[in-house]
């Protein structure tokens, strides 16, 4: 399955989300360096659609879909460099499909700043600058074995040379890949380099507890949305601090909570939501009696490979599927009205899965 990984400069709350993540409470520690092992966490994804199919099909179980989070803690500065804990550090942003990057924008004179001061477009490009160096040293290894080929006139080796070109080009301007606009032949070729910065990346930027009802008027918030436009990522909003007492709670006193605080969503579900839609993922469903259960796709998956998150089986043995929309399931009130509606329809192998669906698999076993 695929996994966002929560990056950033110690002591900017990373500990502290991602506690929030685990709702394990482990103490953040005030000191740099305080967390090395990567730590994977596992979210429900918050989505209001598996309550209404619950309540109009009263299953035995409910059971949402899941998304995980990698906690890549560790050495940031000179990482690229390639020694010990920044090589760690590196090494498991290669294995992650996209990045969280958490910014500090709270202000709190108790807790030490790596710098010095809290400047977060400093802090951004103190991390992007180590994972551009790192992408620079692969993209001049692979220029040293191309440029020869090109030479001789080969063709995909030309392609591969302009392609090289544009990304040195931008690392040496220190922009990151993601930023560049690639042709779809030439992102097929970037794809082989497994650079670091291709990775979507949404900026999560960490205000403080004062803040989190109007945090437009946090200057540094607006720096980072200013930046992070610029090479067309997203950002969220977040209290790492209160989003650890938002987990610790459920339900009503969550909702009491959060009303309280006078936000309408917790921000860690909607640093989940934002993940989710960054890595191209959307939920299907299957309703039945003895379970209402989410699942995840890629989007653009066809139906058989939708059925093979189910079960492997469901894939081999695929026949149809028979889908209706959430809306028209809704709007029905019930599958049999929806199926005398003819919103039920019977999909082959070469439907493409949309988000929301509420599909049975009929399969061959
Ligand atoms: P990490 O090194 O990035 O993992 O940072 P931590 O999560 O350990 O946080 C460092 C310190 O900042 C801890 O003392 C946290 O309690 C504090 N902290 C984290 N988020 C917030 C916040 O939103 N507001 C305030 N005031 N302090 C925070």
């Amino acid at each position: 399955s695929l996994t966002a990984g929560i990056v950033g400069l110690p002591n900017v709350g990373k500990s502290t989300l991602f506690n929030a993540i685990t709702q394990a409470g482990a103490e953040a520690a005030n000191y740099p360096f305080a967390t090395i092992d990567p730590n994977v966490g596992i979210v429900e994804v918050p989505d209001n659609r598996l309550q209404k199919l619950t309540e109009m099909v009263n299953p035995k179980k409910t059971i949402p879909t899941a998304f995980e989070f990698t906690d890549i803690a560790g050495i940031v500065k000179g990482a690229s460099k390639g020694e010990g804990l920044g090589n760690q550090f590196l090494s498991h942003i290669r294995q992650v499909d996209a990045i969280c990057h958490v910014v500090r924008c709270f202000s709190d004179d108790n807790i030490t700043h790596v710098s010095g001061q809290v400047n977060p477009i400093e802090d951004i490009e103190t991390i992007n600058l180590e994972l551009i160096l790192a992408d620079l040293e692969t993209v001049t290894k692979r220029f040293g074995r191309v440029e020869k080929m090109a030479k001789q006139k080969d063709k995909e080796a030309l392609v591969e040379y302009d392609v090289l070109s544009k990304l040195k080009a931008a690392f040496e301007e220190d922009k990151p890949a993601r930023a560049i606009d690639f042709s779809e032949e030439e992102m097929k070729v970037v794809q082989q380099y497994h650079l670091l910065t291709i990775k979507p990346v949404l900026y999560v930027a960490n205000v403080g507890e004062e803040e989190i009802q109007n945090p437009e008027g946090n200057e540094n918030l607006q720096a980072v949305k200013e930046y992070a436009e610029n090479e067309g990522s997203n950002v969220i909003t977040v209290c790492a601090k209160i989003e650890s007492e938002i987990a610790e709670l459920e339900g009503e006193e969550k909702e009491m909570f959060l009303e309280e605080l006078g936000i309408e969503e917790s921000g860690l579900d909607q640093l989940i939501k934002a993940s989710y839609d960054m890595l191209g993922l959307a939920t299907f469903f299957t309703a039945g009696e003895k379970e209402v259960r989410a699942w995840t796709f890629k989007k653009g998956m066809k139906a058989p490979q939708a059925a093979g998150v189910i079960h492997s089986d469901f894939e081999r043995g695929f026949i149809r599927a028979e889908t209706v929309s959430y809306e028209d399931l809704v709007d029905a009130g019930s599958m049999t009205v929806a199926k005398e509606r003819g919103k039920v329809r019977s999909e082959g192998k070469d439907y493409v899965v949309q988000d929301g669906d509420v599909i049975l698999f009929r399969f061959n076993v």
